[in-house]
C-alpha cells in the first residue's frame, strides 16, 4: 500500500488507526447512539476527493445566494420576501395575496413535484449537495470546528478541543455566524429595510422581532452546535420517505458488494477469492452520520459522496479502479440495465408540465390589479340621527402593471350607498405597489332593514382600463 499524505490523504497510519478505533468503540444501536443509551458523537474524517471540490463550490455559490436574496430587487421588488404579518408573498417580484389561492395552490405543487421528480431521479441530492443543513454543517461549522480542534485539513477525532479558551473562542465564533444567518433568514420575511431599522433601533422598540430573532438564532447555536446530524437522522421526514420517492433506478450513493466483497468484517481478505474492499473503514470514519454504506441503502444516508473520495483514495493506493463506492441506482449495481424512462420519470414531468403551463396561464391572464376587502376593527355600523348609517372598511389594492395607476371606485348604481376615500393620495400606486385604502360607506338605515347586512357591489377601474367589480357587505340596523 503507497501512503499519500496530503491534506484530507489518508496516510497507513492513519488507517490502522481508525481501524483499530473503530474495532475499540462499544458496538452502538444506532449511528448516533450507544448500546448505554449515550449520544455517540460524530467526529467525521475529511476526504478532499473530486466530489469534495465540487460540492465546496455547490455549497459556497448556495451561501452566496441566500445571503444575497433578501437584497435583490425586480423593479424596486423584493426577489423573495415573506410578508406573513401582511399577508403578502413576493416571490421574484410578483407579489401573491391571500387571494392568490389558485396561484399559491400552483406554486406549491410545482415545488412539490419537481422535489419528487428531482428524487426518482437524483435520489437525495437535495440533502447531500443543497438542503442549508448539510451546506452549513459541512462546509461553514464543521471547518471551525476544525481550526479550533486542531484538525485542520482532515477532521477526525478533537486534538485540542478541551482547552477552555479554544471552547470559549468557538462558541463565539458560532454565536457571530449564528447572528449573522438568523438575521438573514429574518430578512426574508421582514426585508432588509425593516430588518436594517430594527438592527439600528433598541430591541424595546420592536419586542416581538427581538424574540423571534433570538429564538432563531438559539435555534441555530442548538442545532450546528448541537444537534447536528441528528436533524438528519431523526428529525428530518425526507430521509424516511425517500423509500417511497426512490426506485431501484435513481441515483444513490451506493457500494457495489458484487466487486467489493468477500470482505470480512474486522479482518483484512488477502488471498484468493477477496473482493477490492479492503475493509479499511475509510468509508465509515468519512461519513458525517456515522453509517456503513457497505450496509446496503439506509435512511440515514445523505448521498454527501465523502465515502465516494474516501474509498477512491484507498482504491488509488491499493491500485485497484476507482468506483467501488459511486454513484450508481440498486438496479445497476445488481447488473440490471439502466432504464431512463419508467412511469415516474414519465408522470412527473408531465405532472409538471401541465402544472407550470396552468401557472403561467393563470399569471399571464391575471387582472391588472388585485382589490381586497377588508373590514375594519370598531363598531361594525354606526346609526346618525337621519336615519342614514356607515361601515368603515379598508380596501387593499396591488397594482400588477408596469405603470403607475391611479384608481377610482363607483358605486353600483342600484345601492344608493356612497363611498369616501379617506386619503385620497392611496389611490396612486407604483407599479408593483401595494397600499391600504381607508374607506367610510354611507347608505340608508333602512338598506339592511329585515336581516341586518346586505351586499352592495362597486367597481373599481384603473388608468389602463383594467376593471373589477367588489362586493361590500354591510352591516346596519335591523
Ligand atoms: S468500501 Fe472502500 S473505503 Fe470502505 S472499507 Fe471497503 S475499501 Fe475501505
Ligand atoms: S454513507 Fe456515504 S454518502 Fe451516505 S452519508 Fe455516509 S458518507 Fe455520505
Amino acid at each position: 500500500m503507497s501512503a499519500q499524505t496530503g491534506p484530507g490523504k489518508a496516510s497507513d497510519d492513519d488507517v490502522v488507526q481508525d481501524e483499530s478505533q473503530h474495532h475499540g468503540v462499544p458496538e452502538h444501536v444506532l449511528s448516533t447512539l450507544e448500546s448505554d443509551g449515550s449520544r455517540r458523537w460524530l467526529y467525521p474524517r475529511l476526504s478532499l476527493g473530486n466530489w469534495w471540490h465540487r460540492r465546496r463550490i455547490v455549497a459556497y455559490l448556495l451561501m452566496i445566494v441566500f445571503v444575497a436574496i433578501p437584497h435583490l430587487r425586480i423593479a424596486g421588488k423584493p426577489l423573495i420576501l415573506l410578508d406573513v404579518t401582511a399577508r403578502e408573498f413576493t416571490i421574484f417580484g410578483r407579489t401573491f395575496l391571500p387571494t392568490d389561492t389558485l396561484l399559491l395552490a400552483l406554486l406549491m405543487l410545482v415545488v412539490f413535484v419537481s422535489i419528487v421528480l428531482v428524487t426518482a431521479v437524483a435520489g437525495r441530492a437535495w440533502c447531500g449537495w443543497a438542503c442549508p443543513q448539510t451546506v452549513y454543517m459541512e462546509f461553514l461549522f464543521r471547518p471551525i470546528d476544525r481550526l479550533f480542534q486542531g484538525t485542520v485539513g482532515k477532521g477526525g477525532t478533537p486534538k485540542q478541543g478541551r482547552s477552555l479558551p479554544l471552547q470559549l473562542g468557538r462558541f463565539a465564533v458560532y454565536v457571530l455566524l449564528c447572528g449573522f444567518l438568523a438575521h438573514t433568514f429574518l430578512a426574508y420575511f421582514v426585508g432588509t429595510e425593516q430588518l436594517s431599522e430594527w438592527i439600528r433601533s433598541s430591541p424595546t422598540e420592536h419586542p416581538v422581532a427581538f424574540v423571534v430573532m433570538t429564538a432563531t438564532l438559539g435555534l441555530m447555536i442548538f442545532d450546528f452546535m448541537y444537534f447536528r446530524e441528528q436533524m438528519c437522522t431523526l428529525a428530518c421526514p425526507y430521509g424516511r420517505f425517500q423509500s417511497v420517492m426512490l426506485d431501484e433506478q435513481s441515483l444513490i450513493v451506493a457500494y457495489d458488494p458484487v466487486r467489493g466483497e468477500l470482505r470480512k468484517k474486522g479482518k483484512h481478505t488477502d488471498g484468493d477469492g477477496a473482493g477490492d474492499c479492503v475493509d479499511c473503514h475509510q468509508c465509515v470514519v468519512v461519513c458525517p452520520t456515522g453509517i456503513d454504506i457497505r450496509d446496503g441503502l439506509q435512511m440515514e444516508c445523505i448521498n454527501c459522496t465523502q465515502c465516494i473520495d474516501a474509498c477512491d483514495d484507498v482504491m488509488d493506493r491499493v491500485g485497484t479502479p476507482r468506483g467501488l463506492i459511486r454513484y450508481s441506482s440498486q438496479d445497476s449495481i445488481a447488473g440490471k440495465a439502466k432504464r431512463l424512462f419508467r412511469a415516474r420519470t414519465i408522470v412527473y414531468p408531465l405532472m409538471l408540465i401541465l402544472l407550470m403551463g396552468g401557472l403561467v396561464f393563470a399569471i399571464t391572464t391575471k387582472s391588472g390589479f388585485d382589490a381586497r376587502i377588508i373590514r375594519s376593527n370598531g363598531a361594525p355600523f354606526t346609526v346618525y340621527a337621519n336615519g342614514t348609517a356607515s361601515n368603515e372598511f379598508r380596501l387593499r389594492l396591488v397594482n400588477r402593471t408596469a405603470q403607475q395607476q391611479i384608481y377610482s371606485l363607483q358605486p353600483g348604481a342600484e345601492s344608493g350607498v356612497e363611498i369616501e376615500v379617506l386619503d385620497d393620495a392611496k389611490l396612486t400606486l407604483e407599479p408593483g405597489d401595494s397600499k391600504l385604502v381607508p374607506l367610510h360607506l354611507k347608505f340608508k338605515g333602512s338598506l339592511t332593514r329585515g336581516s341586518g347586512r346586505k351586499v352592495v357591489t362597486a367597481t373599481i377601474r384603473d388608468h389602463s382600463d383594467n376593471v373589477r367589480e367588489i362586493q361590500f357587505t354591510l352591516l346596519g340596523p335591523r
